[in-house]
């Protein structure tokens, strides 16, 4: 369980009583020579201890750079942060100067990236790069952090770690680093953790290992987890919220359940029918038609528009459809979500 005096010590002003997390109207563009690429358009989420909320979409339509502007960790410049919220415990983290972030990262919120090997560094073992952490952010000795590495690999699984401290990053196989990612993450027992596609290039057995062993921990720490991903078999057994993102705005939240059984936005509900299904066997998989539209040149109105089958005329025009309160804790960025939901 983490220690929020420890946090409030770290970083003064947080209010135990505030939510975990909350981002608020952020937006978030790229200066490109190509153009203003538009990543994030007001994206809203809020996280408790011990949520799980899965951010949902396909490649490109802002899932990443909204766990970048929330960690600090956007290239700058090109990206810019131009407006928005994105409040820890009380405090706005995009109005803390660089000092303080850095003590947010890791300490308060943590992330885990998509490939493990690139984000370890390839000439240090992990048992150093581990021990470097407690080292820097907590003061231990030598001795003291190595055997916290230790404990720390013992319960991310890796069998033999008091052996395996001294192995660099390719001695261990693709699910096992992801395992070291998880434990650097969790090193400074952070309270919200960010994951992002962290099974993404694991075969489908080691996948779901990863993902027992993210809601194991996440239990025993009561942690908020953020889960990116863009496969929806992957959140149905962890989830407990998800933020649907398209062209950088969330067009449907809602409660795991809600979504999976009745999606109220077109968007939502032809991801799930895409996802390969055992009684479809033999038959040609549902697809969503069209591309994601370059954020360079969003369509006018709802961004979804040219892929819709529920589209209409109005969808065409500005200003796009706002957040419709579909019930309490969910909506959706539709004209027509009762026609989605109703059928
Ligand atoms: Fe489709 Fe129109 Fe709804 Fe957008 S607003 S998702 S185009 S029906």
């Amino acid at each position: 369980m983490t220690d929020i005096k420890a946090k409030i010590d770290v970083l003064p002003g947080l209010d135990p009583r505030a939510p975990l997390l909350e981002v608020n109207d952020l937006h978030v563009e790229f200066r490109t020579q190509y153009g203003i690429s538009r990543a994030v358009n007001g994206a809203n989420f809020t996280l408790a201890p011990g949520e799980t909320l899965a951010i949902l979409g396909e490649s490109g339509c802002g899932k990443s750079v909204t766990a970048q502007a929330i960690m600090g960790i956007l290239d700058s410049p090109p990206g810019f942060i131009t407006k928005g919220e994105v409040k820890y415990r009380g405090v706005d983290l995009l109005k803390l100067p660089e000092k303080e972030r850095r003590k947010v990262r890791a300490n308060q919120i943590a992330m885990i990236f998509q490939d493990a090997l690139s984000a370890l560094n390839p000439v240090f073992t992990v048992g150093y790069q581990l021990a470097e952490l407690f080292r820097v952010h907590r003061g231990m000795s030598r001795g003291d952090a190595k055997k916290r590495s230790i404990e720390l690999l013992d319960q991310v699984k890796i069998p033999a770690a008091r052996a395996r401290i001294g192995d660099y990053p390719h001695q261990f196989s693709g699910g096992m680093r992801q395992r070291v990612m998880i434990a650097m993450a969790l090193a400074l027992d952070p309270e919200v953790l960010i994951a992002d596609e962290p099974t993404t290039a694991l075969d489908v057995t080691v996948q779901a290992q990863i993902m027992g062993l993210l809601a194991e921990l996440q239990q025993q720490r009561n942690m908020g987890l953020i889960l990116i991903t863009h496969d929806m078999g992957v959140v149905a057994d962890v989830a407990d919220r998800i933020s649907v993102m398209y062209a950088g705005k969330v067009v449907e939240e809602a409660g795991v359940y809600d979504i999976y059984a009745r999606p109220a936005h077109p968007y939502a509900k032809a991801l799930l029918e895409s996802i390969p299904r055992l009684d479809m066997k033999g038959q040609q998989l549902n697809v969503i038609k069209g591309l994601p539209p370059a954020l360079t040149a969003i369509p006018q109105g709802c961004a979804f528009n040219p892929r819709c089958a529920y589209a209409q005329d109005v969808c065409r025009q500005d200003p796009a459809p706002p957040s419709y309160i579909v019930a309490p804790g969910r909506t959706s960025r539709c004209h027509f979500w009762r026609d989605v939901v109703g059928e």
